[in-house]
C-alpha cells in the first residue's frame, strides 16, 4: 500500500547571489594594496596619498559597468574585492543598506 507523502512548500527568500544585488559592495572604498594591474583611469589618490578605485559621482566604482552592473576588470581586479565573499556578513550588511535605502 502506497502512502502520500504530505509535501508543504516553504517560501524561501531568494539565495544571496551577485546576480540580484546591485553590486552594493561595488560603492565601498577599495584600496590598492597590491599591484593587480588596474588600469591608471580606475585610480584615485585618497586624502592620505593611498591608492582607492575611482569612485564617479553615482556612488559607485569607475570599473562598474551600469547597464549589466557586472565589474569590468574582472580579471584584474584588486585583491579586496576577491577577497570579498558572497553571503560573508560584511555582503550581507552591504545589501541590507541597499533594500533600506530602495524601500
Ligand atoms: S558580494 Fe555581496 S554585496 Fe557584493 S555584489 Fe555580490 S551579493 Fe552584492
Ligand atoms: S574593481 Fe570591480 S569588483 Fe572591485 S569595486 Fe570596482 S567594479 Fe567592483
Amino acid at each position: 500500500m502506497s502512502q502520500s507523502i504530505p509535501h508543504i512548500q516553504v517560501p524561501s527568500e531568494p539565495a544571496v547571489s551577485c546576480s540580484n544585488c546591485a553590486a552594493c559592495c561595488c560603492q565601498l572604498e577599495v584600496m590598492l594594496i597590491t599591484d593587480t594591474g588596474v588600469p591608471p583611469r580606475y585610480i584615485a589618490t585618497d586624502d592620505w596619498g593611498g591608492e582607492v578605485m575611482l569612485r564617479l559621482d553615482d556612488g559607485w566604482c569607475a570599473a562598474l559597468d551600469r547597464d549589466s552592473m557586472r565589474c569590468t576588470i574582472y580579471e584584474v581586479r584588486p585583491l579586496i574585492c576577491r577577497e570579498f565573499e558572497t553571503a560573508s556578513p560584511e555582503c550581507l550588511d552591504e545589501r541590507k543598506g541597499m533594500t533600506e535605502i530602495y524601500r
